[in-house]
């Protein structure tokens, strides 16, 4: 134990996606001189690539003012197998909030453990989002995880049942909150009063609660028996065509989703561009050999910036190999329906 940890009452583990909430939450608990580890995790489906936490927002300048230790983890593979089929269903789009939650509280749980920390606190406000936390959903959450009544939730605990720190005396119940509802203006009063600004506005969550990545994940997730994280990165990048049930193609919209195309493809994907003029970086997916290729080709063209001439040379390039096919731009009423939206 440090010399500043040495006069602590306790230790309490905080899931901090870096916003507001989960700050004001560790915020309390510090307040009551207990010592908090937070964790933050990420995911595959961050809003940005960048983004080093679940929800997008930095942790980092809030633990630096306030004095208290990150830790980064990483969800994996695991993620991705509740995304596919979450036991509490998706959200709005592909977004499984509630498990994400418990599996978060889970790695929570097991790190307290390891540690010897006595409990785990959430920024989670009841009636705050559709679903995620309804009162019973919150209950469910807390048994899910293994934390039955090691789960404080400080912004909403005095609405709740008091927990066993609370019954114990080592948290103050009477200094946390009865925070209710959509309202951020306590929130905000709260940070006020602990000197707590820049705070992120509300994060609307990860790239699951997207529709448009969501259309495309399902789509993946259809048409691929084991998707790996080249497949996922590839889905935030470019226009996506799906031409029959083995065949995918991206487009890049612009030099960026070039870049990340060509980074992302694998060595079994075709590369098409075309020849002698501007053009996106096109990625040919198919389990079923060239069958579409020409039709690939022709999309290419179109968006190119020969797409008015009557014929485009378009370069299919498959591991440093290379070849030439003359098409028609694609007639973009022809193609559209094959957009994943
Ligand atoms: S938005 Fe939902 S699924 Fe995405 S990281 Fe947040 S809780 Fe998890």
């Amino acid at each position: 134990m440090t010399d500043r940890n040495k006069k602590k009452k306790g230790h309490a583990i905080a899931l901090f996606s870096g916003g507001l909430d989960s700050a004001l939450a560790i915020l309390l608990i510090l307040k009551q001189n207990i010592e908090v580890t937070a964790l933050t995790f990420l995911t595959h489906f961050g809003s940005e690539i960048k983004d080093r936490s679940s929800s997008g927002s930095d942790p980092y300048p809030v633990s630096e003012k306030f004095g208290f230790k990150i830790i980064l983890g990483h969800l994996g593979e695991r993620f991705i197998d509740i995304v596919k089929s979450p036991k509490y269903g998706h959200g709005k789009n592909m977004n499984p909030c509630v498990d994400c939650h418990i599996l978060m509280l889970k790695e929570a749980r097991h790190y307290m453990n390891l540690v010897g920390a006595d409990f785990v606190i959430t920024g989670e406000v009841i009636g705050q989002r559709p679903k995620s936390q309804f009162r019973n959903m919150l209950r469910a959450v807390e048994c899910d995880s293994g934390l039955e009544g090691y789960l404080i939730r400080p912004l909403s605990a005095k609405l709740l049942d008091e927990t066993i720190p609370e019954k114990e005396g080592l948290v103050d119940r009477d200094r946390l909150e009865d925070i209710n509802g959509r309202s951020r203006k306590r929130q905000m009063e709260l940070a006020n009063k602990f000197g707590l600004e820049d705070y992120p506005s509300p994060a609307g969550g990860c790239l699951l609660t997207d529709r448009s990545y969501s259309n495309r994940l399902k789509d993946l997730f259809e048409h691929t028996e084991k998707v790996d994280f080249n497949d996922l990165n590839l889905l935030r990048f470019g226009r996506h065509f799906r031409l029959d049930e083995y065949t995918k193609v991206i487009v890049g919209r612009r030099e960026e989703d070039n870049e990340k195309i060509i980074k992302y493809a694998k060595k079994e994907h075709l590369m098409l561009e075309a020849v002698g003029t501007g053009s996106p970086i096109v990625l040919y997916i198919s389990t079923h050999g060239e069958d579409k290729l020409i039709d690939a080709a022709a999309i290419t063209g179109r968006y190119c910036d020969d797409k008015a001439k009557d014929e485009v040379e378009i370069s299919c390039i498959n591991e440093g190999d290379g070849r030439i096919i003359k098409v028609a731009p694609a007639d973009p009423d022809q193609y559209s329906k094959y957009l994943i939206r």
